[in-house]
């Protein structure tokens, strides 16, 4: 059996998660904040104003504040109210604290939090207050101390953000009604193929594997945990053979495979609730998912596919997906993601 899933229900079921938790809607909040934060700051708005005119010839035909911006002008862009620098999320001078505040709430130490910061967060000045701050905030934490002697073997590594299709994916094994499921998922486009397995030894595994690298390529990384079948030789001949990098992460680690646990959750639910699981899931990867410019299906194939749902032909045309667009919303997730406030395994840290 072959089914497909999409990344709408990933979503779907990030945002019920955070529903349960907390910090309801953390995601939404956060961007609504550097949204409303950025148009507060002058600096920033002038900046934005600038970026979309165009920049002078000259820096000394910039206005003083803008200057510090100069070097890397060429980095900077803007997408729905929040400038970019590269894959940083440029964040206004009211929230400096507050996003370093809540990069620190995930305790991860402080080297952790500082690697973390520098991966989604950037302001001109940044490096110099920055790892002082965090370290200051890490070194009075208990938790933090704590939570660093655990994973101090297994430092946690961030996958790089794919910037095309098919580029970085995740795969996992999981069971459901007594029987095992391979699920494979894309980190660009959040496509999910998931595939009914036999038994999970690693050449049922990689069986399974080849027919999706036959029909989208093989990607760059290919991401998993360290099950017996992903951990043996035959799968890492599979990697070498084939050309991809294959990464594993730590049993330690909370969010070593995040990507394919929410895969796995997507699969579970769509397994439980459909008697047509592969209508559902066809639907599911043509639905734009909520603060998301393109469909999985988009993101993937660069068109719609057809369901059963009346669709003018014309929709169905294959036609460009702007992938910087994309790369910039896995960004701003990601950084959603880790500013949302997780406690560690075994107890919250107080504030
Ligand atoms: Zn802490």
């Amino acid at each position: 059996m072959h089914a497909k899933v999409t990344g709408f229900e990933v979503f779907c079921l990030e945002l019920e998660h955070s529903k349960n938790d907390q910090n309801p809607h953390f995601t939404d909040v956060t961007e609504e904040l550097l949204k409303s934060e950025t148009k507060r700051d002058q600096i920033l708005t002038d900046l934005q104003q600038t970026i979309i005119s165009g920049w002078p010839n000259n820096k000394q035909h910039l206005a003083t504040n803008l200057r510090p911006f100069w070097t890397f002008r060429e980095e900077l862009s803007i997408h729905n109210g929040i400038i970019y620098k590269g894959q940083q999320v440029l964040v206004p001078q009211s929230m400096y604290s507050t996003m370093l505040d809540k990069i620190h709430a995930n305790h991860f130490g402080a080297e952790s939090n500082i690697r973390m910061a520098r991966e989604v967060l950037f302001w001109p000045g940044m490096r110099k207050g920055m790892r002082k701050a965090i370290s200051d905030m890490c070194d009075t934490c208990g938790v933090c101390a704590q939570y660093s002697r655990t994973l101090t073997k297994e430092p946690m590594k961030l996958l790089p953000i794919p910037t095309q299709p098919w580029q970085i994916v995740s795969q996992d094994i999981f069971t459901h009604g007594q029987k095992d499921y391979l699920v494979t998922v894309c980190h660009f486009s959040d496509w999910i193929e998931v595939d009914k397995l036999q038994d999970t030894l690693s050449a049922t595994v990689i069986n399974k594997t080849k027919a999706h690298f036959a029909w989208f390529g093989i990607p760059e990384m290919c991401h998993t945990d360290n099950g017996s079948q992903f951990a043996s030789k035959e799968y890492e001949d599979f990697a070498t053979q084939y050309g991809f990098k294959h990464t594993t992460s730590s049993p330690y680690h909370p969010r070593g495979n995040g990507r394919a646990e929410a895969a796995i959750k997507v699969a579970k639910t769509t397994l439980k609730k459909s008697t047509d699981l592969q209508s559902a899931l066809l639907n599911y990867m043509n639905t734009l998912p909520q603060g998301l410019t393109y469909s999985p299906a988009q993101r993937l194939l660069c068109r719609r596919t057809r369901t059963t749902l009346p669709t003018p032909n014309h929709l169905l045309k294959p036609s460009p997906v702007n992938l910087a667009v994309v790369t910039q919303e896995l960004t701003l997730k990601r950084a959603a993601s880790l500013l949302y406030v997780k406690p560690p395994p075994t107890q919250r840290c107080q504030p």
